[in-house]
């Protein structure tokens, strides 16, 4: 079911437990901002999903509310992330969804990172 991204954080969301370590995944980058793990359902031979480690329901919310200290380490973290799973050359996909009309399901933002394949053309 798609999320209201304007909805108070839920700190019981299935990423925050994961970001917790109540349930587990499996991780490939962790640092004092972000950690990143594989998508349950890859879409894509690499499927990785980063997280922020504050608590942010979406993209609107991560960048109206965080630090620029948090800002500039998740993005860093995404690039890592990208750049340790070999993606840079030949290249690789961000994607984050926002809300209703997006489809976003966890309301806690996430960036999917998508590589290991050539991925076609974005379309609406
Ligand atoms: P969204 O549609 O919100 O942008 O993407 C949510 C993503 O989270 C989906 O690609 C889905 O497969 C993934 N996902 C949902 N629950 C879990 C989980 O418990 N563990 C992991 N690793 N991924 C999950």
């Amino acid at each position: 079911m798609p999320i209201d991204a304007t909805e108070p954080y839920d700190p019981n969301n299935v990423f925050a437990k994961i970001l917790r370590g109540e349930i587990p995944s499996k991780r490939v980058y962790e640092d004092e901002f972000a950690i990143a793990f594989h998508d349950i359902n890859p879409h894509a031979p690499t499927h990785l999903l980063v997280i922020p480690t504050g608590p942010y329901v979406s993209w609107d919310d991560f960048s109206a509310n965080a630090s620029d200290a948090e800002i500039a380490g998740f993005v860093r973290a995404v690039g890592a992330v990208a750049r340790e799973a070999g993606a840079v050359e030949p290249g690789y996909r961000l994607l984050a969804n926002v809300g209703l009309n997006s489809g976003q399901e966890v309301p806690h933002l996430h960036v999917h990172v998508f590589a290991g394949k050539p991925l076609g053309p974005m379309l609406a």
